[in-house]
């Protein structure tokens, strides 16, 4: 697999603020990345970063094979990180052709990227009769007019209406699919989910979490247990190598499972140790659940 970015310990301080804190991630080619965080957990800043738009006050970022200088590089990388901007009396086609001429790049691939984001059929209306969800899906062609590597989206179906939203996500998976790697930020999980195989995961700056998506979801969950005798119980989870965080709450043990075990395997280990329960479940945290435990305040 070739590596497309790599991100070394980037610090990013805006004054007394530190938007960026220590990040180093890695994209690697024919994947979905996802950079996920509550509003000013600085997704943004380190897209604007690795664009050149921002400097960093710390750290590092290789674009490729590390040989290539950015600038160089960032002819290879399709960038929307600001609202679609294009002139409002052109059409789509006069719009895209002018886009051609600034970034040097030939004409012929104009139609084939309208008709990826089914704007094909709209071609000679002017861009202010023009939707927002058209507005960013002109933008997605416009950035995809030179076949780059890797298309970078900040938000990309912000403030769009349900359908919008859809059709975006749609184009983004087809891009996928035919081999561009993707760089999105997104505030949603939702979104993440539905769309990215990788998530990077952000609180005030730093890195919470990163990895694939489905090794978000593929938490082993968690057991709620009530029994006459809790102490008794508690300790003996405590000691048992399966189990990590065990919490007391208002007569109910719940026990945080480190491996794979089920409720009937429990409950007979349980049995053998002459604990008898009178309440069993076993539960699986959503990854909504689990992002929000990661992002929420916690004492550090
Ligand atoms: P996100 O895109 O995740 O919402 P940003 O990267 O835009 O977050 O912002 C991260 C933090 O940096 C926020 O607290 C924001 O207010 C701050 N910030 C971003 N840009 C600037 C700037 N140019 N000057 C000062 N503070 C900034
Ligand atoms: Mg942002």
């Amino acid at each position: 697999m070739s590596t497309i970015l790599t991100v070394n310990h980037l610090t990013k301080k805006f004054g007394y603020l530190t938007a960026v804190k220590d990040l180093s991630f890695t994209i690697e080619k024919g994947n979905v990345y996802g950079i996920l965080g509550p509003n000013g957990s600085g997704k943004s800043t380190t897209l604007g970063i690795v664009l050149n738009v921002v400097n960093a006050t710390q750290g590092d970022f290789a674009w490729f094979d590390g040989t290539t200088t950015t600038h160089q590089a960032l002819k290879k990388v399709g960038a929307i990180i600001e609202r679609p901007n294009f002139y409002p009396y052109m059409t789509a086609l006069q719009n895209l052709k002018l886009v051609c001429k600034i970034k040097e790049v030939s004409e012929e691939k104009i139609e084939e990227k309208l008709e990826l984001v089914g704007l094909l059929d709209r071609k000679n209306s002017k861009f202010r009769t023009y939707s927002l969800g058209m507005k960013q899906r002109l933008a997605i062609a416009s950035a995809l007019l030179n076949d780059p590597e890797i298309l970078i989206l900040d938000e990309p179906t912000n403030g769009l209406d349900p359908q919008g939203i859809h059709q975006i996500r749609e184009i983004i998976k087809k891009i996928a699919s035919q081999g561009t790697t993707i760089l999105l930020a997104s505030h949603l999980l939702d979104e993440v989910e539905k769309v990215c195989s990788h998530v990077i995961i952000l609180r005030k700056g730093e890195k919470l979490y990163s990895g694939r998506v489905d090794g978000l979801l593929a938490s082993h969950g968690f057991f709620e247990l009530k029994t006459d005798n809790l102490d008794n119980l508690k300790s003996y989870l405590e000691k048992h190598a399966s189990f990590g965080k065990i919490k007391l709450e208002n007569g109910c043990i719940t026990a945080i499972l480190k491996e794979e075990m089920n409720a009937g395997e429990l409950n007979k280990t349980l049995f053998d140790q002459g604990i008898t329960l009178s309440h069993l479940v076993k539960r699986k945290e959503s990854l909504e659940e689990q992002f929000l435990t990661l992002t929420k305040n916690q004492s550090n």
